[in-house]
């Protein structure tokens, strides 16, 4: 037993027996751990009671803010109904029969199936080992490879990781063999000297198919693509990037798989992500905002040819043999019920369609008054800006001085969450955020920008 002869404070009982993930330790030596007791609306407080703005959505996923009693009271009501259940051996709870009606129902999808898990993660490892075993039993064993991008962002676990493409992977010795990386459409960033946006995404069309024909159609799984990146640093598609793509797939058999994990249920201002950018996919993958980060859960929506197809792949053997312990969840299905009821019909997603013009205006009021600010790119409510020593250049901060680890520092330091993700701080607020709090938001960001540039500078 450790008994410490002085009392410890919140921040050395973190540090001593809780290892961080994703986080800057030099920046947790330096200031703490921000340890949270509660939150209030899109705020949060630390033991301290010190308020933050979460303008993160904690990670993109509480849309409602923190304390939306609805869903508390959804949860609750759960509990008390049926607390705990699974989704296997033909049995599964009335909640679960009816969120897969509800995600079919607001689905682009004609029908469909849908298929549970606790983490976005596993829906992308659950859709890989479903296109493994779905080319399998129709014969074509060899299609195993997967095709996603570099800077696209699916997840941790080994299969979600490969598909991952940032370089933080190389210490796991990952990817696994198999998967394989695009280029990333972002123009801005990868255009090269004289390339119109159209001739850059045809280079990347080009790449797909000059890919598809070096490995051979007949590896080929699937192809996985968010349709705003947003862990790999809210990148938007270049213009007419999923239209030029879309066909080249389709003509080699390739299934398209949206991770809508973070655009789904309105964050760029449409239901999904592949509504905003005009594209069908073959399937989607879903979670964070499925519940409002209420209750951790995945989902794989399937459309009717993957649903029709994975059905008599099965059929043969008379089982999918795959599942996880809590997938379908009964409370985290009420949940995802209530979510998405508030989200569409309470007034969240039209908050985002009809407030994101003036964030974007915020926004890029604020990059004309830094010169250090070189992009501001995001739709909705998912918007980065991006740091750079020369905006002409588009050179940027030596990695030494941890310009956006600093920025997101002092916004701390301002009472304000923000995300520093490569040289770029990322800004996807709860979608309740009303106007006051969009401007405190985009205040203090503008004062920890000018704290940090003119240390830098
Ligand atoms: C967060 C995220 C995931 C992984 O979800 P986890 O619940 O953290 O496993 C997958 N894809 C995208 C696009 C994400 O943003």
């Amino acid at each position: 037993m450790n008994s410490p002869a002085t009392p410890q404070s919140w921040e050395q009982r973190a540090d001593e027996y809780s290892l961080y993930g994703f986080t800057d330790l030099p920046s947790v030596a330096q200031r703490g751990t921000v340890v949270v007791t509660h939150g209030e609306g899109p705020y949060i407080v630390d033991v301290h009671g010190k308020r933050y703005l979460d303008a993160n959505s904690g990670l993109w996923n509480m849309v409602a803010g923190f304390d939306h009693r609805g869903l508390i009271e959804a949860a609750k009501a759960q509990y008390e109904r049926f607390p705990g259940y699974h989704s296997f051996f033909g049995r599964m709870s009335d909640q679960t029969v009816m969120l897969s009606e509800k995600l079919v129902e607001v689905s682009p999808f004609s029908r469909g199936k849908v298929f549970y898990t606790n983490s976005g993660s596993e829906a992308n490892d659950t859709m890989v080992k479903m296109l493994w075993f779905l080319h399998r039993a129709e014969g074509n064993p060899n299609r195993r490879k997967i095709l996603t991008r570099w800077n696209a962002y699916h997840g941790v676990t080994a299969v979600s990781a490969s598909m991952t493409g940032k370089p933080y992977n190389e210490v796991f010795g990952l990817p696994l063999p198999g998967f394989i990386h695009l280029g990333c459409p972002h123009y801005w960033r990868f255009g090269e000297a004289g390339e119109t946006e159209e001739q850059f995404v045809a280079r990347l069309a080009r790449e797909l198919e000059e890919v598809i024909l070096r490995e051979g159609a007949d590896t080929i799984a699937g192809f996985f693509a968010e349709p705003v990146m947003g862990a790999g640093g809210v990148i938007p598609p270049a213009k007419g990037y999923f239209q030029a793509i879309q066909p080249i797939l389709k003509k080699h058999g390739i299934p398209f798989i949206s991770d809508e994990v973070i655009c789904g249920f309105g964050r760029t201002g449409s239901t999904w992500g592949c509504e905003t950018y005009g594209f069908v996919p073959d399937a989607i993958i879903s979670s964070k905002n499925l519940t409002a980060g209420f209750f951790p859960m995945g989902a794989v929506i399937l459309g009717p040819e993957l649903s029709d197809r994975l059905d008599a792949a099965i059929a043969p053997i008379e089982e999918f043999p795959h599942g996880f312990t809590a997938s379908g969840h009964p409370v985290g299905c009420a949940i995802a019920r209530k979510a998405i009821d508030v989200v569409m019909n309470e007034g969240l997603a039209q908050n985002v369609i009809d407030k994101a013009p003036r964030m974007e205006a915020g926004l890029r009021a604020i990059m004309d008054r830094h010169e250090n600010i070189g992009e501001l790119r995001g739709i909705g409510y998912m918007w980065a800006l991006e740091a750079v020593r020369d905006k002409a250049t588009k050179t940027p901060f030596d990695s030494s001085l941890s310009v956006s680890e600093r920025i997101a520092n002092a916004s701390t330091d301002e009472g304000l969450i923000c995300r520093p993700l490569g040289q770029a701080i990322v800004l996807c607020p709860p979608f309740i955020l009303t106007d006051a709090q969009m401007d405190e938001m985009l205040e203090k960001l503008d004062r920890a920008l000018t704290k940090v540039f003119a240390e830098v500078a």
